[in-house]
């Protein structure tokens, strides 16, 4: 019979290579990853089985059997699930497939220590399997298919398929213990195993006794049907890391029974570390939903709102119907209810952490307060638990400040919360927009993430206070803080009404206004958005991704108390004039991070100035 030999996708050799070189202290992971893909297995095959019962045939008692054979040094792993056939041999454990995966080796460093602590926090899956065999075979038939198969590498670059005849329906997977691992060929080193960290598998996994006898090793029931003071956070864990997929502990942990007008238990954790797929653009999430501890889905759309897609877990209702398709869900009356309780509890869980771990929450909140915000945008129902579950930097000092302490240190005078958006903090904070509010000690918002762009335009306000943007508008600073600024108000600003009206002629339709500024006190020159049109950063960001291709004209805000500025005033109309007025464009385009219309232009009036400035010293 023909037998083919396979090479390794580049990177999955590459994972391999690192998996062989670790010592890694926690090799009885490996087990753990191969029961929880059995335990995947059984629950697809259940599922399949709903619509196609003839799939099951007369083995439909779900078991995962573990057994020892210590003179061929081999363990045994097999389960009576969905198996594989050859197409999915060489997908599921020739390649890649799992995003997280593939991420997870662009961030390998090559350096045998980084990379070992990356396995530790992220796991390999099924590839654990080579931290203790030197060599592995999967025999495999799947479901409703007569022929079988044997998958067989000693993970070094390649691996060889071909038939296999005879082979019962499922997976079984022969494990060569290598020489230094013979520890895992200890029945009561692995019946130790099993009982601590997989007794949260619904299937049942047994061991092959001696005298032939199996000897069942978990309890297998649901483990969210039991009672949650029946369950330790070790189990708990377990369970997120099956589920999960994830080698980190929970971060938050929600489990939760809905009794009433629909009936559902919900098992949810929020990782410590951010998944891998947090912004690929059709943002799945990865809850499995289970009808009456049957999984019938995994990412269902409408189950969970995109911005909790980092949740991680089950959730199972009593209610759906079995059979119901990946379509119905969407539109399903149930699913929706499910999926609104689901949010407040989960959001209250938070507040609620927020509250109790301070420190902790703010870990949370760099990790998912970017994907949390898009809630702000397109859940209004929820907007005021998410505005007070929100962390933002600001001016006022290094930490995270949340909305009610902003509000608390706002000034006399001031009603509106005042933000920036941009790429980095360190930009925003030299923006010369902020002179002005630095000046009066009113604090700045700096806003880094893409979302800010679109719920501050979407939110009116929190408690009466609305969102107002320091890059738009007028700044209205004269009202606030005067009362305890009187002392050393500064002088009447010099009268530049001349100017401006110069400097408008002499920029025509490059700007569409220009005005003298509340704002700025150090630099010259800057550009704000008009009060209606689009925010500068907003529009370049639509830009970047091709959503709109025009520049808004931009107003051009003057410092009268510059030097520049008064310089300019006594300079008489012509051609130096217009140049001049065309660098301070130039100038405030430059610092707002938008690129030249016309590079070699502000070259010319560039080196002209200088030149002239050169000469006549
Ligand atoms: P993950 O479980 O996170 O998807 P793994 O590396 O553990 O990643 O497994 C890769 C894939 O191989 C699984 O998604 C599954 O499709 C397949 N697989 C692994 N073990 C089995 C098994 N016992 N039965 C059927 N399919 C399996
Ligand atoms: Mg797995």
């Amino acid at each position: 019979m023909a037998e083919e030999r396979l090479e390794f996708q580049a990177e999955v050799s590459r994972l391999l290579d690192i998996v062989a070189r670790s010592l890694y202290s926690k090799k009885d992971v490996f087990l753990r990853e191969l029961i929880s893909n059995a335990s995947d297995a059984c629950d697809r095959l259940r599922y399949a089985a709903l619509t196609t019962p003839d799939l099951l045939s007369d083995d439909a008692a779900f078991q995962i059997r573990l057994s020892i054979d210590k003179d061929a040094g081999t363990l045994t792993i097999a389960d009576n699930g969905i198996g594989m056939d050859r197409t999915d041999l060489i997908d599921n454990l020739g390649t890649i497939a799992k995003s997280g995966t593939g991420a997870f080796l662009e961030q390998m460093q090559g350096d045998a220590k980084e990379d070992l602590a990356l396995i530790g926090q992220f796991g390999v899956g099924f590839y654990s399997a080579f931290m203790v065999a030197d060599k592995v075979d999967v025999f495999t038939r799947k479901a409703g298919d007569a022929q079988g198969w044997r998958w067989s590498s000693d993970g070094k670059g390649s691996f060889e398929i071909g038939e296999a005849d005879g082979l019962k329906r499922g997976t079984r997977i022969v494990l060569h213990i290598a020489e230094d691992s013979r520890e895992f060929l200890d029945r009561s080193r692995l019946e130790h195993i099993v009982r601590t960290h997989s007794d949260h598998v619904a299937v049942p996994v047994v061991m092959a006794g001696e005298d032939g006898a199996d000897n069942r090793l978990n309890r297998a029931a649901a483990l969210w049907t039991r009672g949650k003071s029946d369950i330790t956070d070790e189990e708990y864990k377990d369970f997120y890391q099956h589920v999960g997929h994830g080698f980190d502990e929970p971060w938050a942990t929600v489990h939760t029974k809905a009794e009433g007008t629909v009936e559902f238990t919900a098992l949810l954790f929020v990782p410590s570390q951010p998944p891998f797929d947090l912004f690929t653009p059709d943002r799945p999430h990865h809850v499995r939903l289970y009808v009456r501890r049957v999984l019938v889905s995994e990412g269902a759309e409408g189950l969970i709102p995109p911005y909790l897609r980092f949740l991680r877990g089950i959730i199972d209702s009593e209610d759906l119907p079995l059979n119901i398709s990946r379509e119905m869900l969407q539109s399903n009356r149930m699913v929706g209810k499910i999926r609104q309780i689901t949010t407040k509890r989960v959001l209250s869980e938070l507040v609620k952490r927020a509250k109790d771990d301070e420190e902790g929450y703010e870990a949370f909140w760099q990790s998912f307060g970017a994907v949390l915000k898009e809630g702000l945008y397109e859940e209004p129902d929820q907007r005021s638990a998410l505005l007070e579950l929100a962390r933002f930097r600001s001016t006022a000092g290094d930490g995270w400040t949340d909305l009610a302490g902003y509000v608390s240190r706002m000034k006399e005078g001031q009603n509106a919360i005042y933000f920036i958006t941009g790429d980095n903090e360190q930009a925003l904070q030299r923006s010369p927009q902020l002179e002005g509010f630095r000046a009066k000690g009113i604090e700045v918002l700096l806003l880094t993430d893409p979302i800010d762009d679109f719920w501050t335009a979407g939110v009116e306000a929190y408690e009466e206070k609305p969102f107002k943007s320091v890059t738009k508008g007028g700044a209205d600073l004269a009202a606030i803080g005067k009362e305890e600024e009187a002392t050393d108000e500064p002088k009447p600003a010099p009268d530049v009404a001349d100017l401006v009206v110069r400097l408008k002629a002499a920029l025509g339709s490059a700007v569409k206004d220009v005005r003298a500024s509340e704002r700025l006190t150090d630099s010259p020159v800057c550009l704000v958005a008009d009060e209606g049109d689009m925010d500068m950063h907003m529009e370049r960001l639509l830009r970047q991704h091709r959503q709109v291709d025009m520049a808004s004209q931009r107003i051009l805000e003057i410092n009268p108390r510059h030097g520049l500025l008064q310089g300019l005033e006594h300079m008489t109309a012509g051609a130096e004039f217009d140049d001049m007025a065309h660098l301070l464009l130039d100038q405030a385009r430059i610092l707002e991070g938008e690129s030249l219309p016309d590079p070699a232009a502000f070259s010319r009036r560039l080196s002209a100035a200088v030149e002239r400035g050169l000469t006549t010293s």
